[in-house]
């Protein structure tokens, strides 16, 4: 019997791809986005002991009451925004589940949604499965910033949704007040709702302050929040993050998440809500990240490569067009196999998958790791 995909261009993604080559040639894995080092054990033994206190069965659906007010505290005192810990804080399996639910509970057959272009690779689809068409808006290179006359023409009756990622991911440009307030000023007479990934919000450099659009009280009004803990405390693994919207707007969430996954691991919940009490174990990742940052980008000064250093996130993009025209693709698997660094080339993130030339190292290693890479990448002939 012949089956009519729903998703006909969709193979498996990049990062399973390069990851998998990384494996094969043993080369150091700098492409798919998880730290190479683990959590605080402290972290572990959380877990460890709300397992073995018998918190092993379904969690509400929302969440734990607990973790949800620590994640209602964390919000007050980065952002000053006093949220609603049992209307407005819904926890989830991973910020890609929360942009799913997020985009299912309010795009309709038809409805146009604003996509920045590049994207990260989970919003596109989750757009199409829900009968909703993505728009494309191209960032303005090289620091990826927001060209609003563009989205301003890129609005029409139609569009119901903007899907915002800042820091961004791949490039790691982050929001200024003014993109805040254009965005706010662009759709404050429409019906238009905001979806803003923020898993980076705690990986962010050089003394700039991540913008979550909360602290907006207009956008905040019409806006889904989505945040992961595997980002902020080293668990990709884990799959937990959590939704900030407005109760109406929580309200369409849980009706999705409660039938996408209904709840989500319960002792782990009950971790991070223990874990997210010092708020030191998140105000001190920029400075960790930061440090990271600076030597990969130092090493990568001695490469051919041509970059500016990342603003946010755990990834730094270089660009080689200056020195070759071989494409992005075939760079990235040459570079695994010969060279030994797995590294994602950026025109799958592009729709229409256009090649600038640039790939995207993940920087989330050990110092050891990041330096051995950067020795390797001398070696590259382009
Ligand atoms: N958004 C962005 C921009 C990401 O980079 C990622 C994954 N690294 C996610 C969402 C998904 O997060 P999670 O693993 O919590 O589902
Ligand atoms: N977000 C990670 C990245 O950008 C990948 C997560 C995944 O493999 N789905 O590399």
């Amino acid at each position: 019997m012949p089956i009519s995909s729903k998703l006909p261009q969709v193979g498996t993604t990049i990062f399973t791809t390069m990851s998998k080559l990384a494996t094969d040639y043993g080369a150091i894995n700098l492409s798919q986005g998880f730290p190479g080092f683990d959590c605080d054990p402290a972290l572990v033994d959380l877990v460890t002991k709300y397992m073995k206190a018998g918190h092993n069965q379904y969690a509400p659906m929302s969440g734990v009451p607990v973790l949800r007010e620590r994640i209602a505290e964390k919000t007050r005192l980065i952002y000053g925004v006093e949220l609603n810990s049992e209307t407005e804080v819904t926890v989830v399996s991973g910020a890609t589940e929360a942009i799913y639910a997020a985009v299912t509970a309010v795009v309709k057959q038809g409805d146009e949604v604003i996509l920045f272009d590049p994207a990260y690779d989970c919003y596109a689809p989750a757009i199409e499965l829900n009968g909703g068409i993505p728009i494309y808006v191209p960032l303005v290179m090289p620091d990826f910033s927001v060209d609003w006359d563009k989205v301003n023409s890129a609005i029409s009756d139609k569009t119901r949704l903007i899907l915002v990622n800042t820091p961004h991911n791949p490039s790691g440009y982050v929001w200024t007040p003014f993109d805040l307030a254009t965005l706010a000023e662009l759709i404050q007479d429409r019906d238009i709702l905001v979806i803003s990934d923020e898993v980076y919000e705690h990986i962010i450099f050089d003394g700039r302050t991540h913008l979550s659009l909360l602290t907006h009280p207009a956008l905040r009004e019409r806006t889904f929040v989505c945040g992961s803990f595997g980002k902020t405390f080293h668990v990709t693994g884990w799959k937990i993050g959590y939704c900030l919207a407005p109760p109406r707007l929580s309200d369409e969430f849980r009706k999705i998440h409660q039938f996408l996954t209904f709840s989500t691991a319960t002792p782990m919940q009950y971790a991070l809500a223990d874990y997210l009490a010092k708020p030191n174990h998140y105000l001190n990742l920029p400075t960790y990240y930061q440090q990271k940052r600076d030597l990969f980008c130092e090493g990568l000064k001695t490469t051919a490569f041509e970059f500016i250093p990342a603003q946010g996130s755990f990834f730094q993009m270089v660009s080689y067009g200056h020195l070759s025209q071989e494409p992005d693709k075939e760079l990235a698997v040459r570079l695994t196999k010969e060279i030994g660094v797995a590294s994602i080339p950026i025109s799958v993130f592009f729709s229409d998958q256009r090649d600038h030339k640039i790939l995207r190292f993940c920087f989330a290693k050990e110092d050891e790791e990041l330096m051995k890479a950067l020795d390797k990448l001398q070696n590259l002939d382009l």
